[in-house]
């Protein structure tokens, strides 16, 4: 998408911290960090949220790909065996504000039991 913030940090327009890459995911340090670690993982496919990846096969193989990578992402942040919270806003009511689908990674601090 031309005018997708996400995707032009996928294809290298835009500078990021990366955090991670394959062919199929990005991970890459969030700009307003809301916990000493927040990274946010992507596909580098465009898909504008995680209900338009369900309802077809090749969002449902880049979400598989999200997945495998997470244990790796986990890992290079520090945050093996240590827990973490991860996170996925759809929808602009949800406070979705990139139509980019995206998975929060977030944690190296005490999250507490209740997500808000
Ligand atoms: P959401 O509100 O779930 O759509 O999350 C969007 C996230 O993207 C926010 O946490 C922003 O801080 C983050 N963000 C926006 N632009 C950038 C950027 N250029 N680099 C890194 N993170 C960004
Ligand atoms: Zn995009």
């Amino acid at each position: 998408m031309d005018d997708c913030i996400f995707c032009k940090i996928v294809r290298g327009e835009i500078p990021s911290s990366k955090v991670y890459e394959d062919e199929h995911v990005l991970a890459f340090k969030d700009l307003h960090p809301v916990s000493p670690v927040h990274v946010l993982i992507v596909p580098k496919r465009h898909f504008d949220n995680l209900c338009e990846m369900s309802g077809d096969e090749e969002g449902l193989d880049a979400l598989r790909f999200i997945y495998q990578a997470l244990p790796e992402i986990v890992r290079l942040v520090g945050l093996q065996g240590k827990g973490f919270r991860l996170i996925n806003n759809c929808g602009a009511s949800a406070g979705q504000s990139v139509m980019h689908t995206h998975f929060h990674l977030i944690g190296g601090r005490p999250l507490g039991a209740k997500i808000l």
